[in-house]
């Protein structure tokens, strides 16, 4: 790519589109490195989920949090792999199960919670080259990124691939129940006042029903390709 620059891609889609493994692999062929947004806002929900005293819907509790430095996240990259950190610990591997990600659906409705998150990601995009995954990557951490993604598949196909990744993963699972916390989800992330999950303008939209996972990772290359090769 010509350009000696950082490179920023922002990605942004609904829960289950595949974005986390897309990013993933599309970083690794880019040599780049992938900032996964969710993560950071899940460590927030973890925090959240191990102090009982604190309720995910009590904006101005977590308001506190943040002004009086009770909670500090942190990202950092062992090779291409991010390090997500809470208060100092590194909690990586505690952030997948659905608890997790109910609490962060519920905190990032808050915009104390997002300005905080999106100051340390614009922070992170200043540093290096990034491919960036989130919501709100597009609209509101990178306006400017030259190339935009939203990625996107029928409610019905991204509850299916969550339910096998669940069961793959050894937890116990039912796919109606998955569809329903799907729905729900998306409801949340797309209703909420700050920030809510929405295509930006000028994003390209890729829609992933039926497609295999190389379609996908092929296409979203040629995405990338044609804009920094047309700069
Ligand atoms: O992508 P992931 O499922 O890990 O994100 C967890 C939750 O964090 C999402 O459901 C969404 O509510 C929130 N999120 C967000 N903005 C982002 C990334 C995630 O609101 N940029």
């Amino acid at each position: 790519m010509k350009n000696n620059q950082f490179i920023s891609i922002a990605v942004d889609g609904p829960v289950g589109a595949g974005k986390s493994t897309l990013c993933d692999a599309l970083a690794r062929r880019l040599g780049i490195v992938h900032l996964d947004t969710g993560a950071m806002y899940r460590a927030f929900g973890l925090y959240v989920l191990r102090h009982q005293d604190i309720s995910p819907d009590d904006e101005e509790a977590l308001g506190r949090l943040i002004r009086e430095g009770q909670i500090n996240i942190g990202v950092s990259f062992e090779g291409d792999s991010q390090i997500t950190l809470l208060n100092g610990k590194d909690v990586t591997k505690q952030l997948r199960g659905e608890a997790v990600g109910t609490a962060a659906s519920a905190v990032s409705r808050f915009s104390a919670v997002r300005r905080y998150l999106v100051s340390l990601q614009q922070e992170l995009a200043k540093e290096r080259s990034l491919l960036i995954d989130g919501r709100d990557i597009g609209t509101v951490v990178l306006p400017d990124a030259k190339v935009k993604i939203f990625l996107t598949a029928s409610v019905e196909d991204r509850a299916l691939r969550r339910f096998h990744q669940l069961i793959d993963a050894g937890i116990d699972a039912d796919y109606a129940t998955v569809l329903k916390d799907m729905i729900a989800r998306d409801e949340q992330d797309q209703n909420r006042q700050t920030d809510p999950l929405r295509p930006a303008q000028d994003a390209i939209i890729l829609d992933t029903t039926n497609l295999k996972f190389e379609e996908s990772l092929q296409k979203m290359l040629a995405i990338v390709c044609e804009v920094y090769e047309q700069n």
